[in-house]
């Protein structure tokens, strides 16, 4: 289902032409060579297209106007290699909306101490004409990314790769549609929000069913197509059966085969990416929808529970940045549970009523069928198993009535010390950062909610990126923070972002 568009950056060197014709020659080979380079090297996950030299204001103008009007086009490079006046890029930067990059970069890596003559000063001084079109960006107030190194060292590669993430996670924004098959649970506030900003500021459409019209695609789904799937699901999976009749709980796991071919035909046909579901308003259905909406998530749809539609979109948002990332170790929806206060083993389990996403899982994923303490039907089946370790990032985004804020925490992700044969939902356990005392503090402070959108394979910095393009605020809890300083970034930013 996840499926990106076959996006490309195009790479955009600014200059002037009082150096003469020789020099302008050196500029455009030397910036193709960058490009050859960076594409053979097999660290950026999207191309990199070559532009001829932008040297004047006209056709810098023109060529903003086509990569705005380029689909294909998901973000520009900018690079001045001698000195380009930056008046000339006033027009075409106000014109132009898509992620911006400026890579302060230099054709060569070391000084040529023996040759360099005047000659080679003009021709290679991005140290001074970058500076003069870092000026009007940060003057017009443009939001960009700056990468800053020789464009030949691996780690300024995968600065550029993290930063291509981040820009489709901007452009595809815009295109989430987020399916509610019922309201936000009673008197729950931090799942609640205001849909109209949302669109405005992250352009989501919310779009809300009656949970009846979904379930009676469920029920419409054919006998065979379920038989199908269950047979997938038993081959795939380890069957726990726990005691249970096996013909009794393979009827349980046919609800929920049911469910995910149900469901997915309804988002598919109504193009919707991301689906809230509550356990309190269930219409016709059997089961509170539980392997269905993992395995829906493990095919990139987005999910929130209790009618969560901000960490849903998150959670879509998330995949999609992620999206063909080698030896990706998964994104999900979470809800922090339960502690271990015990010191030295500090850290928060983490879990659903049922739904996290098989892509975090490590080690064999089972089966079971259990009784849910909540609402009023048949005990659900569900996928369990335990996630990676490593680090990893949670991000909450909430509404505080006058704006939104996303709340990035570095965590690290752990084994539990024993198994919890008792628990028969999917868990993943994380130490926050800095720790758990400070991590909580913070966290609850900045007003982070319960649910999050977890990824392995995503930073805190692209998050604090994307938060940043979208023009909203975002406070990041990591190794650094302090609670005092962190107080007083919240008092500012109530200001900065008023
Ligand atoms: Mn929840």
């Amino acid at each position: 289902m996840l499926r990106n568009k076959e996006y490309k950056f195009w790479f955009c060197t600014g200059s002037q032409d009082l150096y003469g014709d020789e020099c302008l020659r050196n500029v455009a080979e030397h910036s193709q060579k960058i490009v050859e380079e960076l594409n053979k090297s097999g660290v950026l996950p999207y191309e990199v297209v070559w532009k001829p030299t932008l040297i004047t204001n006209a056709l810098i103008r023109k060529t903003f106007n086509e990569a705005n009007a380029d689909e294909a086009c998901a973000g520009v490079i900018t690079w001045m290699h001698t000195f380009s006046p930056a008046k000339s890029w006033i027009l075409g930067l106000q014109e132009y909306r898509k992620p911006l990059m400026h890579l302060h970069t230099q054709f060569n890596e070391e000084i040529p101490y023996d040759s360099i003559d005047m000659d080679f000063m003009n021709e290679n001084q991005s140290a001074h004409g970058d500076r003069e079109y870092g000026h009007i960006v940060s003057r017009m107030g443009i939001e960009r990314k700056v990468i800053v190194g020789h464009w030949a060292d691996k780690n300024v590669q995968e600065r550029i790769a993290s930063w291509m993430r981040t820009a489709i996670g901007i452009m595809e924004s815009s295109h989430i549609r987020v399916m509610r098959i019922a309201d936000n649970m009673r008197n729950v506030a931090v799942t609640e929000g205001d849909k109209v900003e949302a669109q405005i500021k992250f352009g989501w459409e919310i779009d809300a069913y009656p949970v009846n019209e979904i379930a009676e695609c469920v029920n419409d789904v054919s006998k065979g197509e379920i038989d199908a799937l269950v047979e997938e699901y038993y081959d795939k999976y380890d069957i726990i059966l726990e005691g249970r009749d096996p013909e009794e709980f393979k009827k349980h796991v046919a609800v929920q085969a049911g469910i995910e071919i149900g469901f997915e035909k309804f988002l598919v046909e109504k193009d919707y990416h991301a689906i809230v579901t509550h356990f309190g308003d269930l219409g016709a259905l059997k089961q509170l929808p539980g392997l269905a909406i993992q395995r829906l998530m493990e095919k990139g749809y987005g999910f929130g529970g209790e009618g969560d539609w901000k960490t849903a979109a998150m959670v879509r948002l998330m995949k999609i940045m992620t999206y063909g990332m080698k030896e990706a170790k998964g994104t999900s929806f979470m809800e922090d549970y339960t502690y271990n206060l015990v010191p030295g083993k500090e850290g928060i389990l983490q879990a659903h009523m049922l739904e996290v996403c098989p892509s975090v899982a490590e080690g064999p994923i089972g089966i079971k069928v259990c009784p849910l303490s909540m609402g009023n039907r048949e005990d659900p089946a569900r996928l369990v198993y335990t996630s990676k370790t490593g680090p990893a990032v949670a991000t909450s985004l909430i509404d505080l009535g006058n704006r939104f804020r996303l709340i990035i925490n570095d965590v690290e992700c752990k084994k539990v010390e024993k198994p919890m044969p008792k628990l028969p939902v999917a868990t993943a356990f994380w130490t926050p950062q800095p720790n758990l005392a400070t991590g909580a503090e913070a966290w609850i402070l900045a007003g982070g909610a319960h649910h999050t959108a977890f990824s392995y394979d995503l930073t805190a910095e692209q998050m604090g990126d994307w938060a940043a393009a979208m023009g909203i605020e975002a406070v990041y809890i990591d190794k650094d923070t302090t609670i005092r300083s962190f107080k007083n970034e919240l008092r500012w930013n109530e200001i900065a972002f008023r």
